[in-house]
């Protein structure tokens, strides 16, 4: 006994650094504020794209100690080895892929969150955070136009909240694996691949998969849905699911919604949404015009983490038929026995995770403390920069605009006289590239290298897309 007592004694010395006491709570809570303060501050002046340096360095400035290390020091490698390397998605210059912004306030609530460390997954084990989850997810239908009926569940992503969506349409359609052959899912080549991985991880990537030709606007062509509706269900197959998009990462094309949910109403179809860059303009009046039929689809998906201007880590599915979600979702173990007849809803119910963050605050707390109003207005105020740089774009000597913008990406090409213009737009890019002040991606439509200028952070401003333009302006310059 003597010897055991001992033993406990001496590991529980060990370990005794996790069991941190006030002060060393304060003063760690403390360095890190400096830290993250330290980091925002620089952010305007950082490069919008940096490089990392060598690997192996920065491997072994990670890797982890035995003995304990001072907190200051792994701040210090985490400033050093993987802040601000790569992109500073937190750039007001950053106009590549979709912009994701990182409000202050949610990561404050991620830490707050990790501090009271609720069970989320449960309504019975974490009454309050559950309920506040349902409420975000109940202010979110709203916005998009979804009845009482419906349900939803908060996601790491867009990519997870695509899966949950396909996994509902597939059982509230009861499709068997040997109906999958015969099913028909119906998108665009801009349809995200992210759909078509999320079809293939739920067992369904041998349906039919029919891609719909696109429109001049580069939207989904409805007579073409449908004529192939019809004639795959003359042909004896089950078309099955629609893919629609409002808003494509390539180009920020909405598909013609309204016209897809008459379609998909009359051949009993499901329709699908993915909304996860495009979704969040729902929020302010011009948006909610543009994204006009949203709110009769079946399901969509949306990213807090884009258009809400959070950090990365929160996408949202929702269903309209609330039940679908929850019927393909519900499992109990009898060690749960005691949760049984609990009334508070449970997010594991409407999900494939049981235990999970408490991502509801992240998303919750900027609401809470800024009001829905700032971001209607700073969604709005995104809308009428990119018109501004479609219209300002135009005037640049040689650039050839894409389509007029539905949302906030503007696609462009420069087109000299004398030079191929595939050559002369991937010049431009990475002349833009190394001069460093923006940071623009590409994407190829129809064989053609394209420009992307994507607008979406909450900082991003008039004289961001004037810098935008100058740059277009001086490095095309270069160019001819
Ligand atoms: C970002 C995005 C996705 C994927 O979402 P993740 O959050 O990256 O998993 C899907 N569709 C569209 C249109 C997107 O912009």
């Amino acid at each position: 006994m003597r010897s055991l007592n001992n033993k406990l004694e001496e590991l529980r010395q060990i370990a005794a650094p996790l069991e941190s006491s006030p002060a060393t709570r304060l003063a760690h809570f403390q360095q890190a504020g400096e830290h993250a303060e330290r980091f925002l501050r620089s952010l305007p002046q950082r490069d919008v794209y940096a490089a990392a340096g060598p690997r192996e360095e920065a491997v072994d400035a990670l890797a982890i100690p035995e003995s304990p290390e001072p907190f200051e020091e792994a701040l210090q490698v985490l400033d050093q080895y993987v802040d601000g390397i790569g992109h500073n998605l937190g750039s007001s210059r950053f106009f590549a892929y979709i912009p994701s912004g990182g409000l202050h306030d949610s990561a404050i609530a991620d830490y707050l969150a990790a501090v009271s460390n609720r069970y989320a997954g449960v309504g019975a084990a974490a009454p309050g955070a559950t309920r506040l989850e349902h409420v975000m997810l109940r202010w979110l239908a709203d916005v998009v136009g979804y009845p009482e009926s419906a349900e939803g569940d908060l996601t790491s992503g867009g990519s997870m909240a695509a899966l949950s969506a396909v996994v509902a349409a597939r059982e509230a359609n009861n499709l068997k694996s040997a109906d999958v052959v015969s099913a028909v899912v119906y998108l665009t080549s801009h349809t995200h691949h992210t759909f078509r991985k999320a079809l293939h991880v739920a067992g369904l990537g041998e349906c039919v998969i029919r891609e719909i030709p696109l429109d001049p606007n580069r939207r989904m062509d409805c007579d073409k849905l449908q004529a192939q509706i019809l004639d795959d269900r003359n042909a004896g197959l089950r078309p099955w699911l629609i893919g629609a998009s409002a808003g494509t990462t390539d180009t920020g094309a909405v598909d013609p919604l309204d016209r897809i949910a008459d379609i998909a109403a009359e051949s009993n179809v499901w329709m699908h949404v993915d909304a996860a860059y495009g979704g969040a303009f729902a929020l302010c009046d011009e948006g909610r015009r543009r994204l006009k039929g949203l709110e009769r689809s079946d399901s969509l998906i949306l990213d807090p983490h884009k258009g809400f201007f959070l950090p990365c880590g929160v996408g949202v599915v929702l269903v309209r038929e609330g039940q679908k979600l929850y019927d393909a979702y519900h499992a109990r173990g009898v060690y749960m026995q005691d949760v049984d007849g609990d009334t508070e809803r449970s997010p594991c119910d409407y999900s494939a995770e049981l235990t999970r963050p408490f991502r509801a605050l992240r998303f919750w707390l900027p609401f809470k403390v800024h009001g829905s109003q700032a971001f209607a207005a700073a969604l709005e105020e995104k809308l009428l920069l990119t018109e501004y740089f479609y219209e300002q774009c135009g005037n640049i000597p040689g650039i050839k605009l894409g389509p007029s913008p539905d949302l906030s990406i503007v696609t462009f090409r420069l087109c000299p006289d004398a030079m191929d213009a595939n050559v002369a737009s991937r010049a431009l890019l990475e002349a833009m590239l190394r001069d460093g002040r923006v940071f623009m991606t590409s994407t190829t439509i129809a064989g053609q290298f394209t420009i992307r200028m994507a607008i979406l952070t909450y900082h991003t401003h008039l004289d961001d897309v004037d810098l935008a333009l100058l740059a277009i302006k001086e490095c095309a310059e270069e160019i001819f």
